[in-house]
């Protein structure tokens, strides 16, 4: 099997103004340079902020991901933004089904299925989040409900759409909790997803890089991205400073 490219993605979240937003890539680009040619780096601002940081990612080899984003290309759904606009943007990869939209905003893996069908049709790269809360996993839950969550946002894609996303496995009570999954957490449910992944997917299971997320610093990356699964993390509160941004993508080295 030919190594997945590990890929860091870090989730702004609904923080950034757009000066804000130009400021934070100015001072991420010179850090990364080097390390965002071996490592795949994306970063997603809110959408508010997406034109501004496109415009100063320009020549840079860091990418743009937003959010979120709905399923239909246009229409009457007030406060949405579609693919296709995200697309005008320069935009290249969207996080969809992360566990602030499911709890906070009534988001389901049908949801999440359209949503990743959606932007595979337009030629944009999903970054799908699934994860288990504190509650199952102490109920022995965790692998039934990461599966269940898989089955749910990527049954009937096809296997060469499949291989194109990236998966991002979030335990949910370590998401700003400061609490991080250990290696060997970690590395149990992405083998467990990717075995999965194969069952339904066959040899594009090998393709996919699963992400793992939930505290992230620069202190634990390097360790849980050495893991044979581990493909890279998606980072929230610790992508908002260049510097610790920085440093969990040269983890990935
Ligand atoms: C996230 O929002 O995807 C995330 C993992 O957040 P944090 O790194 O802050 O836990």
């Amino acid at each position: 099997a030919t190594p997945r490219q590990k890929f860091v993605c870090g989730n702004w979240k609904m923080f950034k103004t757009t000066g804000e937003a130009r400021e934070l890539v100015r001072a991420l680009a010179p850090l990364l340079q080097g390390a965002a040619g071996k490592v795949q780096v994306a970063v997603a601002p809110p959408f508010t902020a997406l034109a501004a940081a496109a415009e100063a990612l320009r020549g840079t080899p860091v990418e743009l991901a937003a959010q979120n984003c709905h399923f239909e290309p246009q229409g009457a759904f007030t406060g949405e933004v579609s693919v296709p606009m995200l697309a005008d943007l320069g935009v290249k990869h969207c996080i969809v089904g992360h566990s602030e939209r499911r709890q906070l905003f009534g988001e389901t893996d049908e949801g999440v299925r359209k949503k990743a069908a959606a932007l595979l049709r337009a030629g944009l790269l999903p970054i799908v989040c699934v994860g288990e809360t504190l509650q199952e996993r102490e109920a022995g839950r965790t692998l039934e409900v990461v599966s269940r969550q898989v089955r749910g946002a990527l049954e009937g894609l096809a296997a060469a759409d499949v291989a194109r996303l990236t998966l991002a496995y979030e335990p949910v009570w370590a998401i700003g909790t400061g609490k991080t999954a250990t290696t060997a957490q970690a590395q149990e449910v992405h083998a467990a997803a990717r075995q999965l992944l194969r069952q339904l997917f066959g040899a594009a299971a090998e393709e996919v890089r699963i992400q793992y997320g939930g505290s992230v610093k620069p202190d634990n990356a390097a360790e849980l991205m050495a893991q044979p699964d581990v493909d890279g993390a998606l980072v929230g509160g610790a992508s908002l400073k260049a510097p610790d941004f920085s440093n969990i993508v040269k983890g990935a080295l």
